[in-house]
């Protein structure tokens, strides 16, 4: 970044209007003061408002300009503009009153975390092209392990062991990478028609579509039984390998989840994991949102039998204050996923990698270059400490037990699946049609922002429409509880 002006001296070709070192000091500081107030207004829960963003499709594509600016642009106006067009069409995720999917948690370690990644711009594909990207990430994603009480065939040991973790951008890509490290294991580089993979019926459609982008096909992924707690049915995983091998397909791989999307189920990954074991199939486990709560040891039931795993992957950007993206996978072996995705063109080849040294983490996702994620990580481990991530884990749970009382204390609701740490499932019990109209009443309040789901739920576990609290906001606290339980009361009078 130039220090002074952008002015070419005579003969040098004409150079862009870089911002100066003195620019970008004066406008970091406007910027990083934006979104302080930002924050500070979503503690006073002023600036969240309304928390669903209520503009018309299109609004925002018609505020800009229909032609890109010839000329560069003053940063004043450029900043309006973030006001102007930008914010009313902001959803507020950060709003303490935001309760819709699960939590995407910002924090300011993290933020901060970020610029720092922004300001060294680099890239680090191969170890050599930036050896701190890698070596902190290696770092850090043994520590999470450790943290989270995953077993220590998970970690790196410095690289010399052969698991290890590696952060990808997103739980969907993770259950990607490791579908096709599974299939590499399974049947080599050979073309195999008939591969067959298993998940619940309640696992997220990130399994579907890692068998579509896979090249396996939506067709291939079976959804297995469940029983009343939503939770798979291993015999009914049995079974269905079983007849697939009969009818001659290739079972290779089953995603088992702690903590489903639409009511936070859990499958028994020990007697999954023992079903793979004696199938000979990969397991991998989708903790993408209830993974974080692995840092309370009151929580590790969910993933007794994870040893049986061979791999493992949640989302420090859902509930552990590391802002998207930064979603951690862990294999216990790490060489079917290097055979399945290393590819040498001659312009990557150096010392450090043909030696055998160091890790080179493009082998271990699918695009070649990477961010420093790592960073964002690492720093909101060490503000927080595992003790304040506890903290905060707890204290959404604990409201998440207040909603539930309250809820099920009033007669016109019902709960439709036991609470899982930070997700309460109700309904009224008149029925959809009046659940819809009450979600779609409260969106449209501003006060807060919830979704819903369908499932097997209730007597008879007939398919009902209900609304998911996801409890999981950085700032949210009891009182934000207790007003969004008086909204959703009010508003069902209506
Ligand atoms: N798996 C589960 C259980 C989820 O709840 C989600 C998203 O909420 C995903 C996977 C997909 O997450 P991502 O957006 O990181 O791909």
């Amino acid at each position: 970044m130039p220090d002074n002006d952008n002015e070419a001296s005579a003969g040098d070709a004409p150079a862009a209007p870089h911002m100066t070192a003195a620019e970008f000091r004066a406008r970091g500081r406007e910027v990083i003061d934006w979104i302080a107030a930002y924050m500070e207004g979503l503690e006073r829960g002023d600036a969240g408002r309304p928390v669903l963003s209520q503009i018309t499709p299109g609004d925002v594509y018609r505020a800009m300009p229909e032609h890109a600016p010839e000329r560069s642009e003053a940063w004043d106006d450029i900043l309006r503009d973030v006001d102007k067009v930008v914010m009313p069409g902001v959803t507020h995720w950060q709003s303490p009153d935001f309760f819709a999917y699960f939590p995407a948690n910002s924090s300011g370690p993290a933020i901060l975390g970020d610029l720092l990644a922004s300001g060294l711009g680099v890239n680090g594909f191969l170890w050599q092209t930036c050896p701190s990207i890698t070596e902190v990430e290696t770092r850090v994603l043994d520590w999470l392990a450790e943290m989270t009480g995953l077993p220590e065939a998970f970690t790196s040991r410095g690289n010399r062991g052969p698991g290890g973790g590696v952060i990808q951008g997103t739980a969907s890509e993770a259950a990607l990478v490791a579908m096709v490290a599974a299939r590499q294991r399974a049947v080599g580089d050979r073309a195999v028609d008939g591969l067959v993979a298993y998940s619940s019926s309640q696992a997220h459609s990130s399994v579907t579509k890692a068998a579509m982008v896979a090249g396996i096909g939506r067709d291939a992924v079976r959804p297995v039984a469940v029983d009343a707690q939503l939770s798979m049915r291993p015999e009914a995983l049995e079974e269905a390998i079983k007849s697939d091998r009969a009818a001659g397909r290739t079972p290779f791989f089953v995603c088992a989840t702690v903590g489903t999307t639409s009511t936070g189920a859990v499958d028994p990954l020990g007697s999954i994991g023992a079903v793979c074991e004696r199938e000979g199939l990969w397991l991998h486990v989708d903790a993408a949102y209830a993974g974080a709560a692995m840092v309370c040891p009151e929580h590790r039931w969910m993933i007794e039998g994870v040893e049986r795993a061979d791999s493992y992957n949640f989302n420090p950007h859902k509930w552990l204050l590391t802002n998207f993206d930064c979603s951690a996978l862990w294999v216990q072996d790490r060489s079917a996923l290097i055979k399945a995705l290393s590819i040498s063109p001659e312009y990557l080849k150096n010392a450090a990698s043909d030696a055998g040294a160091v890790v080179d983490y493009r082998d271990w996702q699918v695009p070649l270059g990477r961010r420093f994620r790592a960073l964002k990580l690492w720093f909101v481990i060490r503000h927080y400490g595992v003790e304040g991530l506890r903290t905060h884990i707890r204290s959404h749970v604990r409201l998440a037990e207040l909603f539930e009382t309250l809820a099920a204390a009033d007669e016109r609701f019902e709960i439709v699946a036991p609470r899982r740490l930070g997700l309460v499932c109700f309904r009224l019990k008149t029925g959809d049609g009046p659940t819809r109209a009450l979600m779609e009443r409260l969106n449209a309040s501003g006060d807060l922002f919830l979704t819903h789901s369908v499932g097997p739920v209730g007597p008879g576990a007939e398919s009902r429409l209900f609304l998911r609290m996801a409890i999981g906001g950085a700032r949210t606290q009891e009182r934000h509880i207790r007003a969004a339980w008086d909204a959703i009361r009010q508003h069902a009078d209506r």
